[in-house]
């Protein structure tokens, strides 16, 4: 009795900070807002305005480094003292003539510090500079060498511009892909050959340096999470909307290298993401389409495959089908997205190359079947692939019934931001209001945020039974206590209601 009397007592107290919801018999309201949104989708600037105030489940697809943009590192490379190469007008390391220092840069000789945001993003391919020169792709993947150097000395500073970012576009929940130093230095070190028939030998060679790779990494990770919540007043009266923000990690395996440095950098990630809770899963990182990319994409699998048996608890979201008709030989895009699955991938980044796989009819069903997910990056996939419009398969991988979420890959690099994916969403695949409330919610369902989820499997939007009449019954409050992840889905529930009645307002403001 006293045990129920307490449970009771605390179902009351965390009512309090329940928003007041009901899911399923709201209908009116999605409606409403589905026709207010109709009312707007072919205005550009007030759909942006609109959408940017949309609540976004998740950004699941965010590589940390890539998301400041080049005026950010630009400052923190001046801050430094660093310089500019006149030669190949690329930064260089103090010291140098203080007429060549970034700062004096910045300051005295506009032209070149702008053609340096050329080179350190997509910017001016985006306005056709240098597009005769180099491709999206060359020059998307040209940018991570130029800025790398400043990148790493910067962690806290780039966690706090992904965290403001994400908070300015409402993304409620942050899966960044960010490697701390000490495990960057452990995959960059070491000797040794892969037997490709005994990859347990090598994995069990460098099991003695994972311990203190860990406890360096963990201590690392630390220290830049505690520079953000101070830079950040998180502990304050006035703390930054940022602070609000979930965020998990994904450490990332190197795929365009010699095996031995594949595995490595394989070994590391899946050992961090087993040993400290902050890490949710591992990816695999760097262009596919590059040579060992492509020759050793098996292996790698392999090697995937085998240390998701060693490490059952990490979990796998991985690039795959980031290539496009022309780019590759026809032979290189039979089947990466399903090789990818079959090594325990529970979701797929890009999946650009979908349709041309052999099977492909067969890897959507069954990525339909098992929900797994897409994390699909328009502006990314226009950029360096050339892949846009109806050319995408973003519509594709719906018609499966295959979940889908929406992601920015690099916004700083690209000059993109989770907003204009959304517009994008809308006007270059023709999704609406409805269809864009699932991408949302999606991002909290197939994110790997921990915990029971507030919808039933594979029917996003309906509450599971202890919800199903209300947010408020003590069951469903008491889901929402142990679960992190269903705490966010409620929230996310909450902002989308409050949504609905600005959307309304503003296709009302506009005399439609
Ligand atoms: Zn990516």
């Amino acid at each position: 009795m006293v045990n129920v009397r307490r449970f009771l007592l605390g179902a009351l107290l965390s009512l309090a900070t329940l928003p007041n919801l009901t899911i399923a018999k709201d209908v009116s309201q999605p409606s409403e807002a589905a026709t207010a949104f109709a009312r707007i989708s072919d205005d550009p600037l007030l759909l942006y305005m609109a959408l940017k105030q949309m609540p976004k489940g998740a950004d699941l697809h965010n590589h940390l480094a890539g998301t400041p943009f080049a005026e950010n590192y630009l400052e923190w490379a001046a801050a430094d003292g660093m310089c500019v190469d006149p030669q190949t007008s690329d930064l260089a390391p103090s010291p140098c003539a203080k007429e060549q220092t970034v700062a004096a840069i910045a300051v005295d000789r506009p032209f070149v510090y702008g053609r340096l945001i050329d080179r350190l993003s997509a910017r001016g391919w985006l306005q056709g500079v240098d597009s005769d020169e180099a491709s999206g792709h060359t020059q998307f993947f040209s940018s991570f060498d130029r800025f790398f150097a400043v990148a790493v000395r910067h962690y806290a500073p780039t966690m706090m511009v992904a965290l403001r970012d994400a908070a300015a576009d409402r993304v409620v929940y942050l899966e960044l892909m960010h490697n701390p130093l000490a495990l960057s230095r452990y995959i960059a070190s070491g000797a040794g050959q892969v037997d490709r028939s005994d990859l347990a030998a090598f994995y069990k060679a460098e099991q003695p340096r994972l311990g203190p790779m860990v406890a360096a990494a963990r201590a690392e990770l630390d220290q830049d999470e505690a520079e953000v919540r101070e830079g950040l007043g998180c502990a304050t009266d006035t703390p930054d909307p940022a602070c609000r923000v979930a965020t998990h990690y994904l450490a990332s395996a190197m795929r365009a290298h010699e095996p031995e440095h594949v595995f490595r950098s394989l070994i590391g990630a899946f050992a961090l993401a087993d040993a400290d809770p902050r890490y949710v899963g591992i990816n695999i990182v760097m262009p596919e389409d590059w040579a060992p990319s492509l020759r050793d994409y098996d292996l790698h699998m392999a090697m995937i495959g085998y240390l998701a048996s060693v490490y059952p608890k990490v979990r796998l979201t991985l690039h795959a089908g980031e290539l496009a008709p022309g780019l590759v030989p026809p032979a290189d895009m039979r089947d990466h997205i399903k090789k990818a699955i079959d090594a325990g991938a529970e979701r797929i980044g890009h999946g650009t190359a979908i349709a041309y796989e052999d099977d492909a009819a067969g890897t959507l069903k069954r990525m339909a079947r098992d929900g797994i997910a897409v994390e699909i990056n328009l502006t990314s996939n226009a950029v360096i692939l050339g892949v846009s419009g109806p050319d995408h398969p973003l519509n594709l991988y719906r018609r499966y019934g295959v979940p889908v979420t929406l992601s920015t890959d690099d916004q700083g690099v690209l000059r993109s931001n989770l907003t204009q994916e959304y517009v994008r969403a809308v006007r270059e695949q023709g999704l609406g209001y409805e269809d864009l409330k699932q991408v949302s919610r999606a991002g909290l369902e197939y994110g790997f945020v921990p915990g029971e989820s507030l919808w039933i499997s594979g029917r996003v939007g309906t509450p599971v039974g202890d919800c199903a009449k209300s947010l408020e019954t003590a069951a469903c409050t008491a889901l929402v206590a142990r679960s992190e992840k269903a705490r966010l889905q409620v929230a996310l529930e909450s902002e989308l209601k409050r949504f609905e009645q600005i959307l309304v307002g503003i296709a009302v403001g506009k005399g439609a």
